[in-house]
């Protein structure tokens, strides 16, 4: 609590050092968590706002990558996947509604064994950022039996945040960097953004020491990649998982909810692993579909709006009645915000 006190003490003579509002932004839905948890918003001195970006795999995921999805369960493929994804609406309907022979695996080695234990096709849905696509990549090259292959649905978190400085429509002023995603990726990478970013763990007296580190790089005039989570995160990251993101996986130009195609955003499967790419084996083309409810989860993914500006927040949308993937996935900003209420504004 000591800790806590001192660093929110610190943290508001930063904020009054700065001389003006601050809005950052973080890229990931156990920092929302954490956040919303221990209530840091609310011991968040005047003037300081951070922000969810789109930094919830499931949520970013688009509706024709869900659509696509249920269409290999119509046509007979088991389709397995994290829990998570099931009850994300597609256009009509979720996996879970479906019909199909939908089932959900802790990750992408059970359902590898699914396909060892069955002489039926096995669709992994394949969702996540570099934090979890490197168990994917292992998997592939461990040579998985040819009646297995993956929807590759990963995005890729730099090229996302580069399209949201290049917009300005959030008007940021820094990035609270994902602690997962570098413990795998390093941050060297961040390097060419000409914004403050602070590498941040999961603790709330991590969480607010890397606000105030945001906070004094704008007062002092300086833009740099700084580690508050150095007992995890190197900034060269993980060598063994990069080389083998590298070796299976390249970039591909792919669209997030609530953004357009951003290019090199995605991953597809390197020649010598097409085999397993379940878009080629069953010829399924992932369609851009158009908004349909008035859910504004892609305004909240930008950054741009918060749960309570949807009407429907917490009222005709609940973790029981998602209307949107924001309210569906325990990393989703409008399930968080339900869950903690008023702790979590
Ligand atoms: S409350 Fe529901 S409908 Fe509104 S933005 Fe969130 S997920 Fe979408």
């Amino acid at each position: 609590m000591a800790v806590l006190r001192e660093v929110t003490q610190a943290l508001g003579e930063a904020v009054a050092a700065a001389g003006r509002d601050l809005n950052f932004m973080h890229i990931c839905g156990t920092h929302e968590a954490a956040i919303a948890r221990h209530g840091l918003r609310s011991v968040l001195p005047k003037g300081l706002r951070i922000v969810m970006g789109p930094g919830c795999p499931v949520c970013i995921t688009p509706q024709g990558e869900i659509d696509a999805a249920i269409e290999l369960a119509r046509r007979g493929a088991i389709v397995a996947t994290y829990g998570d994804l099931l009850r994300v609406p597609g256009t009509g309907g979720s996996l879970e509604s479906c019909g199909g022979d939908v089932r959900v695996v802790q990750g992408v080695h059970k359902a590898v064994e699914c396909a060892e234990g069955t002489d039926r096709e096995v669709v992994f849905v394949s969702v996540g950022f570099e934090t979890t696509a490197p168990t994917v990549a292992a998997a592939l090259a461990s040579d998985p039996p040819e009646n297995f292959s993956i929807l590759c649905c990963h995005r890729l978190v730099p090229p996302a945040m580069a399209w949201l400085l290049e917009q300005g429509e959030a008007a940021l002023d820094g990035f609270l960097l994902p602690g997962h995603v570098c413990v795998v990726t390093g941050y060297r990478e961040y390097e060419q953004f000409p914004v403050p970013q602070v590498v941040a763990g999961f603790e709330p007296e991590e969480v607010l020491l890397g606000l105030l580190m945001l906070t004094r790089q704008v007062g002092e005039g300086r833009a740099a990649v700084e580690n508050a989570y150095p007992r995890a995160v190197t900034r060269d990251g993980n060598p063994r998982a990069r080389a083998l993101l590298a070796e299976v996986f390249e970039p591909a130009d792919v669209e997030w909810r609530g953004f357009p195609v951003i290019p090199g955003s995605g991953l597809r499967l390197r020649e010598p692993y097409r085999r397993y790419d379940a878009q080629e084996r069953f010829d399924i083309r992932i369609a851009p579909t158009p908004k349909a409810t008035a859910c504004i989860c892609d305004r909240v993914l930008r950054g741009v709006a918060s749960p309570p500006d949807c009407r429907l927040f917490s009222r005709a949308c609940t973790p029981r009645t998602p209307v949107g993937p924001c309210m569906v996935s325990h990393e989703g900003a409008c399930r968080i915000w339900h869950q903690f209420r008023g702790d979590a504004a």
